[in-house]
């Protein structure tokens, strides 16, 4: 077992991360993060409390928020603990979390009180080797074409991982899971250990609806499509429970891969053993067989959307996706996006919704007042009708607070997205992913235009922030993983951070001078030879890195 292993193993062993409750009240009383025990940092996770960087006794609280189900009532709390707590800002993340930082441990009593109590949210399983937050489409129950709707699934299995408890508190590593209904797939079930989708089918002339399963999705730096189990769902909340409940179990009970902590995602032993063996297995778990679909082979007519824009629900209201840039809000826009959720959204009871692009869809809105909504969030700042990138531009935690970071995210992105509005006309989104580290958090391998974070010398000057460069990330029934650029001698090219923008630019120049017709990025992208790739994104030898830097 590895040393990382053996240490994790322990530390869970001697204490499950959930009994970590009482301490935190405990080191809260004493106001002492000194005091705090090195093994219970790593348990505190289990309710998303994180050390954040630099390690002088802050924490980054990561808010769980099942299927990025809200309300304005709940935003507007979470906007008011950024400015409490949080030097008034957080982050909505890939998982439709939100992420506030600067926490003190003497501020969580407060903190989990509002979250329990206040907000009837909860913490359980923000982080640590347990199911993670249980992610779905935004629109599920409203979207006039979804599949399937998914809308009481999602919240139905993240309680039944919450409530499971001690049953799912010790998994070999996080474990992943997504429902979505919608015809774009866009919770992207390809890369969760297991990702349930809407599945369309003919059975006697009649159109049949109901849902498949992948598992074994990953990303990290080494990635996983998710194996479709070639199986069909019926549409039924306890049923799709059951599979989640008994595919963790599975996941659980593998003890062989707790023997290395990089080798512990259920993809590898997916890979290892074969979807056929996963789904007998499974049947196994379950004491029943499931219909068998060898036709699902995974999910057909995945978009690289999350909804965003203007829309009509089934029930005749409308909703508006509004591009959230790098997922990053003040706490005074949480609580002016609250205020125009209670204003304009006609269903208290589903008003807002996070997605997995990081942005934030307004719901059940009456046709009527959609264009004084979408006037009000030009006021404040949040744009619905704005330049494509700015909702398909997703972007990590980066070297500001992330411990693994290499470079700088956030602001980088900001920069990268100032520079495409101003100077890149697009009539489509294109999936620009800006990841810190090989980690993957914001999914650079599915990217259309995918960087990764690294240190490199530029003209004799050492450990300057400088982008890998990925292309031609897609999902669906045909996925590829986007594939580094290369120069010929087949080391993966990197360009100064400070100039990624301009080879961002001639990608997207080239693609918008020689796509066919209907011809999507990422399919224009995997079809260039590398070298004309790596021509297109390198800097030119005499390039300068602008004074800016
Ligand atoms: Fe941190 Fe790396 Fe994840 Fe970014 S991808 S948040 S840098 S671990």
């Amino acid at each position: 077992m590895s040393a990382k292993s053996e240490k994790v193993e322990m530390i869970k062993k001697v204490k499950d991360g959930l009994d970590v409750w009482d301490d935190i009240f405990r080191y809260a009383a004493a106001a002492d993060y000194s005091a705090i025990h090195p093994d219970d940092f790593e348990r505190m996770k289990w309710y998303g409390i994180y050390r954040q960087r630099p390690n002088d006794g802050h924490f980054m609280v990561r808010i769980k928020i099942p299927g990025g189900q809200l309300t304005g009532f709940k935003l507007r709390e979470i906007g008011k603990l950024a400015n409490q707590y949080g030097r008034g800002f957080g982050d909505v993340t890939t998982r439709q979390d939100i992420q506030l930082h600067w926490f003190r441990i003497e501020y969580m009593p407060d903190f989990l009180d509002r979250i329990y109590n206040k907000l009837g949210m909860y913490q359980n399983f923000g982080c640590g080797d347990a199911p993670r937050n249980v992610c779905g489409c935004p629109l599920a129950g409203l979207a006039a074409d979804e599949i399937v709707d998914t809308s009481e699934m999602v919240p139905a299995v993240s309680l039944m991982y919450k409530e499971g408890g001690k049953e799912f508190s010790n998994l070999p590593r996080k474990h992943k899971t997504t429902i979505t209904g919608c015809r774009i797939h866009c919770a992207a079930p390809q890369i969760n250990e297991i990702g349930i989708f809407g599945v369309e089918r003919v059975r006697n002339g009649t159109i049949e609806r109901g849902l498949g399963v992948c598992v074994g999705g990953g990303l990290r730096d080494t990635p996983h499509y998710a194996e479709s189990l070639r199986v069909f769902l019926k549409p039924d909340i306890e049923l799709v429970k059951d599979v989640c409940r008994k595919l963790t179990h599975l996941y659980r009970d593998q003890d062989s891969l707790r023997q290395g902590r990089l080798r512990a995602r259920f993809k590898f032993y997916v890979a290892e053993v074969g979807w056929r063996r996963v789904r007998d297995q499974l049947e196994e778990y379950l004491g029943y067989q499931l219909e068998h679909d060898e036709s699902i082979v995974g999910p057909v007519g995945v978009g690289n959307d999350d909804h965003v824009g203007p829309g009509l629900q089934k029930n005749g209201l409308m909703y508006l996706g509004v591009p959230i840039p790098r997922g990053r809000l003040s706490g005074e826009q949480m609580i002016q996006l609250a205020d125009l959720a209670d204003k304009y959204c006609a269903d208290e009871k589903r008003q807002l919704n996070t997605t997995i692009k990081q942005n934030i869809i307004f719901l059940n809105v009456p046709p009527a007042k959609l264009s004084d909504l979408s006037k009000e969030l030009a006021d404040i700042g949040l744009p619905a009708d704005a330049h494509p990138v700015r909702r398909s531009l997703i972007s990590c935690t980066g070297i500001q607070f992330c411990n693994l970071s290499i470079v700088e995210t956030k602001e980088r992105s900001k920069r990268i997205l100032d520079y495409l509005e101003k100077n890149v006309p697009m009539d489509e989104p294109i999936f620009v992913s800006v990841t810190g580290c090989p980690n993957s958090c914001a999914q650079y391998q599915i990217a259309d235009i995918g960087l990764q974070g690294t240190l490199y010398t530029w003209k004799g000057q050492k450990g300057v922030e400088h982008y890998h460069m990925l292309v031609g990330g897609r999902q669906g029934v045909d996925p590829e993983f986007g594939r580094f650029i290369t120069d010929e001698g087949d080391k993966k090219v990197k360009v100064p951070a400070e100039l990624v923008h301009l080879s961002i630019e001639k990608l997207i120049r080239a693609y918008q001078a020689e796509r066919t017709d209907g011809e999507k990025f990422a399919d224009w992208a995997q079809r260039q030879e590398m070298s004309r790739l790596a021509a297109l994104v390198k800097p030119p030898e005499d390039a300068e890195i602008p004074a800016t830097a």
